[in-house]
Protein backbone atom coordinates (compact mmCIF):
# COMPACT_ATOMS: atom_id res chain seq x y z
CA UNK A 1 0.00 0.00 0.00
CA UNK A 2 1.37 3.61 -0.37
CA UNK A 3 1.77 6.30 1.45
CA UNK A 4 -0.62 8.53 1.67
CA UNK A 5 0.27 12.41 1.14
CA UNK A 6 -2.13 15.31 2.42
CA UNK A 7 -1.06 18.84 0.24
CA UNK A 8 -2.87 21.94 2.14
CA UNK A 9 -1.92 24.85 -0.38
CA UNK A 10 -3.78 27.28 -1.27
CA UNK A 11 -1.87 28.39 -4.44
CA UNK A 12 -3.68 26.09 -7.34
CA UNK A 13 -0.62 25.79 -9.66
CA UNK A 14 2.28 24.86 -6.91
CA UNK A 15 -0.66 22.17 -5.36
CA UNK A 16 -0.99 20.78 -8.66
CA UNK A 17 2.97 20.82 -9.68
CA UNK A 18 3.58 19.10 -5.32
CA UNK A 19 0.82 16.88 -6.32
CA UNK A 20 2.25 15.37 -9.67
CA UNK A 21 5.43 14.82 -8.73
CA UNK A 22 4.59 13.14 -5.76
CA UNK A 23 2.00 10.81 -7.59
CA UNK A 24 4.98 10.12 -10.23
CA UNK A 25 7.01 9.28 -7.15
CA UNK A 26 5.34 6.10 -5.83
CA UNK A 27 2.78 8.08 -3.60
CA UNK A 28 -0.92 8.29 -3.58
CA UNK A 29 -1.77 12.50 -2.60
CA UNK A 30 -4.97 14.16 -1.26
CA UNK A 31 -4.79 17.56 -1.54
CA UNK A 32 -7.09 20.89 -0.14
CA UNK A 33 -6.93 24.37 -1.46
CA UNK A 34 -7.91 26.31 1.75
CA UNK A 35 -7.14 25.61 5.59
CA UNK A 36 -10.73 24.51 6.67
CA UNK A 37 -11.20 21.81 4.37
CA UNK A 38 -7.42 21.39 5.39
CA UNK A 39 -7.95 20.58 9.00
CA UNK A 40 -10.95 18.29 8.46
CA UNK A 41 -8.63 16.31 6.29
CA UNK A 42 -5.65 16.56 8.35
CA UNK A 43 -7.36 15.45 11.60
CA UNK A 44 -9.18 12.44 9.53
CA UNK A 45 -6.38 10.49 10.64
CA UNK A 46 -5.41 9.31 7.52
CA UNK A 47 -2.63 10.13 6.48
CA UNK A 48 1.34 9.37 6.67
CA UNK A 49 2.96 12.82 5.68
CA UNK A 50 1.16 16.12 5.53
CA UNK A 51 2.38 19.37 4.26
CA UNK A 52 0.82 22.37 5.05
CA UNK A 53 1.26 25.62 4.05
CA UNK A 54 1.28 28.51 6.41
CA UNK A 55 -0.60 31.57 4.76
CA UNK A 56 -3.81 29.73 3.74
CA UNK A 57 -7.45 31.40 3.87
CA UNK A 58 -9.96 30.65 6.65
CA UNK A 59 -7.76 28.60 8.73
CA UNK A 60 -3.93 28.74 8.49
CA UNK A 61 -1.08 25.80 8.32
CA UNK A 62 0.42 26.69 12.20
CA UNK A 63 -3.26 26.07 13.42
CA UNK A 64 -4.17 22.96 11.35
CA UNK A 65 -0.49 22.01 12.70
CA UNK A 66 -1.31 22.43 16.22
CA UNK A 67 -4.63 20.90 16.25
CA UNK A 68 -3.14 17.84 14.17
CA UNK A 69 -0.44 17.42 17.09
CA UNK A 70 -3.15 17.84 19.95
CA UNK A 71 -3.93 14.02 18.79
CA UNK A 72 -1.48 12.79 17.09
CA UNK A 73 2.53 13.67 17.81
CA UNK A 74 3.93 11.71 14.98
CA UNK A 75 2.59 11.43 11.34
CA UNK A 76 5.30 13.90 9.87
CA UNK A 77 4.99 17.47 8.94
CA UNK A 78 6.07 19.67 6.31
CA UNK A 79 4.92 23.38 6.95
CA UNK A 80 5.85 25.23 3.33
CA UNK A 81 6.68 28.39 3.59
CA UNK A 82 6.67 32.10 1.39
CA UNK A 83 7.98 34.03 4.11
CA UNK A 84 11.92 33.16 4.61
CA UNK A 85 12.00 35.11 8.22
CA UNK A 86 13.12 33.23 11.23
CA UNK A 87 10.13 33.83 13.12
CA UNK A 88 7.92 31.96 10.83
CA UNK A 89 10.33 28.59 11.00
CA UNK A 90 10.35 28.98 14.71
CA UNK A 91 6.54 29.03 14.79
CA UNK A 92 6.36 26.38 12.57
CA UNK A 93 8.75 24.66 14.76
CA UNK A 94 7.17 25.46 18.09
CA UNK A 95 3.68 24.00 16.57
CA UNK A 96 5.39 20.61 16.11
CA UNK A 97 6.43 20.12 12.36
CA UNK A 98 8.89 17.80 11.52
CA UNK A 99 10.71 20.22 8.89
CA UNK A 100 9.64 23.00 6.65
CA UNK A 101 10.54 24.35 2.93
CA UNK A 102 11.12 27.91 2.43
CA UNK A 103 9.62 29.32 -1.18
CA UNK A 104 10.56 28.70 -3.88
CA UNK A 105 12.43 25.40 -3.80
CA UNK A 106 13.29 23.00 -5.97
CA UNK A 107 10.62 20.16 -6.25
CA UNK A 108 13.65 17.98 -6.44
CA UNK A 109 14.48 18.75 -2.96
CA UNK A 110 10.91 18.55 -1.95
CA UNK A 111 11.00 15.34 -3.24
CA UNK A 112 14.13 14.75 -1.30
CA UNK A 113 12.79 16.12 1.63
CA UNK A 114 10.02 13.56 1.96
CA UNK A 115 11.54 10.75 1.18
CA UNK A 116 14.02 11.40 3.75
CA UNK A 117 10.72 12.16 6.14
CA UNK A 118 9.71 8.79 5.43
CA UNK A 119 12.93 7.21 5.94
CA UNK A 120 13.44 8.25 9.87
CA UNK A 121 9.38 7.68 10.58
CA UNK A 122 9.90 3.86 9.26
CA UNK A 123 12.97 3.54 10.49
CA UNK A 124 11.99 4.05 14.02
CA UNK A 125 8.63 2.34 13.18
CA UNK A 126 10.74 -1.25 11.54
CA UNK A 127 14.10 -0.81 13.13
CA UNK A 128 14.59 -4.50 13.49
CA UNK A 129 16.16 -6.29 15.58
CA UNK A 130 14.06 -3.84 17.80
CA UNK A 131 16.70 -1.48 19.26
CA UNK A 132 17.00 -1.95 23.46
CA UNK A 133 15.31 0.46 25.72
CA UNK A 134 17.63 3.33 26.87
CA UNK A 135 17.24 4.00 30.80
CA UNK A 136 18.88 6.34 32.64
CA UNK A 137 17.89 6.24 36.08
CA UNK A 138 14.14 6.97 36.21
CA UNK A 139 14.44 8.01 32.41
CA UNK A 140 13.68 5.50 29.95
CA UNK A 141 13.76 5.78 26.08
CA UNK A 142 12.06 3.29 24.32
CA UNK A 143 12.64 3.06 20.63
CA UNK A 144 10.45 0.68 20.12
CA UNK A 145 7.33 1.99 21.63
CA UNK A 146 8.81 5.61 20.53
CA UNK A 147 8.50 6.67 23.73
CA UNK A 148 9.89 8.48 26.46
CA UNK A 149 9.17 8.95 29.86
CA UNK A 150 10.05 9.94 33.51
CA UNK A 151 9.35 8.13 36.91
CA UNK A 152 6.67 6.23 34.81
CA UNK A 153 4.82 9.55 32.92
CA UNK A 154 4.93 10.31 29.50
CA UNK A 155 6.90 12.89 27.83
CA UNK A 156 5.06 13.95 24.77
CA UNK A 157 7.24 14.36 21.60
CA UNK A 158 7.50 14.47 18.03
CA UNK A 159 8.73 12.24 15.96
CA UNK A 160 12.02 14.52 15.60
CA UNK A 161 12.51 15.21 19.09
CA UNK A 162 12.19 11.37 20.00
CA UNK A 163 15.25 10.87 17.22
CA UNK A 164 16.95 13.40 18.61
CA UNK A 165 16.86 12.15 22.11
CA UNK A 166 17.21 8.61 21.40
CA UNK A 167 20.20 9.56 19.09
CA UNK A 168 21.94 11.56 21.76
CA UNK A 169 21.02 9.22 24.16
CA UNK A 170 22.28 6.23 21.95
CA UNK A 171 26.14 7.64 22.33
CA UNK A 172 26.13 9.03 25.60
CA UNK A 173 28.81 11.50 25.99
CA UNK A 174 29.83 12.05 22.93
CA UNK A 175 29.23 15.25 21.48
CA UNK A 176 27.93 15.73 17.86
CA UNK A 177 27.70 18.95 15.50
CA UNK A 178 24.50 20.50 14.24
CA UNK A 179 25.58 19.25 11.03
CA UNK A 180 25.75 16.04 12.05
CA UNK A 181 22.77 15.72 13.73
CA UNK A 182 20.90 17.19 10.39
CA UNK A 183 22.70 14.14 9.00
CA UNK A 184 21.87 11.07 11.10
CA UNK A 185 18.42 12.34 12.81
CA UNK A 186 17.33 14.25 9.18
CA UNK A 187 19.03 12.16 6.95
CA UNK A 188 20.15 14.49 4.69
CA UNK A 189 22.62 17.47 5.43
CA UNK A 190 21.34 20.75 3.61
CA UNK A 191 23.37 23.79 4.28
CA UNK A 192 22.18 26.63 5.98
CA UNK A 193 19.29 24.51 7.63
CA UNK A 194 21.46 23.98 11.21
CA UNK A 195 19.37 25.96 13.08
CA UNK A 196 16.80 23.49 12.59
CA UNK A 197 18.58 21.71 14.64
CA UNK A 198 18.71 24.72 17.53
CA UNK A 199 14.69 24.79 17.42
CA UNK A 200 14.27 21.40 18.27
CA UNK A 201 16.72 20.73 20.55
CA UNK A 202 15.38 24.17 22.39
CA UNK A 203 11.97 22.35 22.22
CA UNK A 204 13.04 18.91 23.50
CA UNK A 205 14.48 20.66 26.24
CA UNK A 206 11.82 22.36 27.00
CA UNK A 207 9.47 19.53 27.17
CA UNK A 208 12.57 17.53 29.45
CA UNK A 209 12.76 20.78 32.05
CA UNK A 210 9.03 20.79 32.45
CA UNK A 211 9.68 17.28 34.55
CA UNK A 212 10.93 19.16 37.58
CA UNK A 213 13.14 16.38 39.12
CA UNK A 214 14.92 15.48 36.09
CA UNK A 215 18.63 16.34 35.77
CA UNK A 216 19.54 18.41 32.53
CA UNK A 217 20.73 15.93 30.21
CA UNK A 218 21.28 17.10 26.56
CA UNK A 219 23.73 19.62 26.96
CA UNK A 220 25.06 22.20 24.80
CA UNK A 221 28.83 22.12 24.22
CA UNK A 222 29.32 26.23 22.63
CA UNK A 223 30.89 26.09 19.25
CA UNK A 224 30.84 22.97 18.58
CA UNK A 225 27.04 21.30 19.70
CA UNK A 226 25.38 18.96 21.89
CA UNK A 227 25.58 15.91 23.92
CA UNK A 228 23.78 13.74 25.87
CA UNK A 229 24.84 12.86 29.70
CA UNK A 230 22.68 11.89 32.77
CA UNK A 231 24.98 13.20 35.73
CA1 LIG B 1 -0.53 30.35 0.67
Amino acid sequence: MSQHILIVEDEVDLANLIEITLINAGFEVSKANDGKTGLSLALSGNFDLMMLDIMLPEVDGLEICRQVRLNDPSTPIMMLTARDTETDRIMGLNMGADDYLTKPFSIRELEARVRALFRRSQLSVDSKPPSQDLVFGELCIEPERHKVSFQNSPIDLTSTEFDLIHFLASNPGQVFSRSQLLDSVWGYNHLGYEHTVNSHINRLRAKLEACDTLPKVVHTIWGVGYKFEYL
